[in-house]
């Protein structure tokens, strides 16, 4: 199989050392070794993810993490407002409307960014608000929504749950739940850890949990009530988890302990920065308005195909990028810069770039 330079919106490239202990032989997940590693991998994930709150660890990709959120905090007829401003965002008015959940939407262009006070206006007009679902870094736009001034705007004026999909920016955007008064987060393996996909990770308050006692939503495979009491009886996970992918997020996480989230969140900060400037000498821009750091959404002029560009990278340079989704599927490339990605990386993207445009315009 021929590696690509991958460079996609997730998953991100996984080291050597993570590939290496992903080939080890198998252990069993009942084992003391075994439950000492989930627990230490329970507990880093609390450092990554800046909060003294539960982490419950899920068998599957992010959305696993999504559904067991509604699944086990809300209730059929529930009122919840959904920020939609992509397509990653309109997931969580789809697994809503799936649990017969009421969904109101906000609906803000793709690229932009909801403000304070869009926000505050909704709430008012809402009803017995029990959710509000929010996507930190919108993967389909490289949007960012500003949690850090957006929370505090609206947290003492509803007491519906705030929920916030981290999954394209934990890790690698700062991200203070606990402070900010965020009451879950939802992230996952593939893209701030640098590991493969397969593990959820769903970070629930107090307040969280009294909401999961009064849920009348059916839920078994993901119910993270009997999840934390299986952990909390010493079981270690619920179900056989993804026991390779355990033994690997405990290395990974202790390099970033290591290394500190904030320098994390700086180094991955000046890398975008710097690459944004090199973007805008080549004359090119972001599509989004508020960018956020973990990604760049690179729009072209209308006289250039985006995909076809997505497509040169590919098959001339051996780069993988993501393709534009719906609406941008012509106009623009997603350049993940999440984790395990560097300048050279990214140098080498950029002169493959200009290398395509300039054969497209000369
Ligand atoms: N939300 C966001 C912001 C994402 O970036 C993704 C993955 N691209 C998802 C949700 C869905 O996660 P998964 O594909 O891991 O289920």
């Amino acid at each position: 199989m021929q590696d690509h330079l991958l460079l996609t919106a997730g998953p991100t490239p996984i080291s050597e050392e993570v590939k290496q202990i992903l080939s080890h032989s198998m252990f069993y997940h009942r084992s003391e070794k075994f439950i000492q590693t989930y627990e230490s991998v329970t507990h880093r994930l609390q450092y990554w993810l800046r909060t003294k709150n539960d982490v419950i660890i899920l068998t599957g990709s992010g959305t696993a993490g999504m559904e067991a959120t509604i699944s086990n905090l809300f209730s059929p007829g529930d009122h919840v407002l959904v920020v939609e401003n992509g397509k990653f965002s309109q997931r969580w008015s789809e697994i809503a409307e799936a649990f017969q959940l009421k969904v109101f939407r906000l609906v803000v262009p793709w690229g932009k960014s909801v403000g304070a006070e869009a926000l505050v206006k909704n709430l008012t007009a809402i009803g017995s608000l029990k959710g509000i679902f929010l996507t930190h870094c919108e993967t389909s736009t490289g949007a960012l929504t500003d949690l850090e001034i957006i929370i505090p705007a609206i947290r003492h004026q509803t007491s519906a749950l705030i929920v916030v999909d981290a999954i394209s920016s934990a890790g690698i955007l700062p991200l203070k739940p606990d402070d900010w008064g965020i009451d879950v987060i939802v992230s996952a393996s593939q893209k701030g850890l640098g590991l493969p996909p397969g593990l959820a990770f769903v970070a629930l308050n107090n307040r969280a949990w009294i909401f999961s006692e009064q849920s009348e939503l059916p839920k078994y495979y993901l119910d993270l009530t009997r999840a934390r009491q299986s952990f909390q009886l010493g079981r270690g996970a619920l179900f056989t988890p993804a026991i390779s992918l355990i033994f690997a997020a405990d290395h990974v996480l202790s390099q970033i302990q290591q290394k500190g989230l904030e320098n994390i969140w700086r180094e991955r900060q000046s890398l975008a920065h710097q690459f944004r400037a090199r973007l805008t000498e080549l004359g090119l821009s972001l599509f989004p308005e508020i960018p956020a750091d973990s990604m760049s959404v690179i729009k072209f002029e209308p006289s250039v195909n985006a995909k076809q560009v997505h497509a040169e990278l590919k098959e001339k340079f051996g780069i993988l990028v993501s393709r534009g989704q719906g609406q941008l599927a012509q106009k623009v490339i997603r350049v993940g810069h999440m984790t395990n990605i560097g300048e050279p990386e990214l140098e080498r993207c950029l002169s493959a770039i200009q290398t395509i445009l300039s054969t497209k315009i000369g």
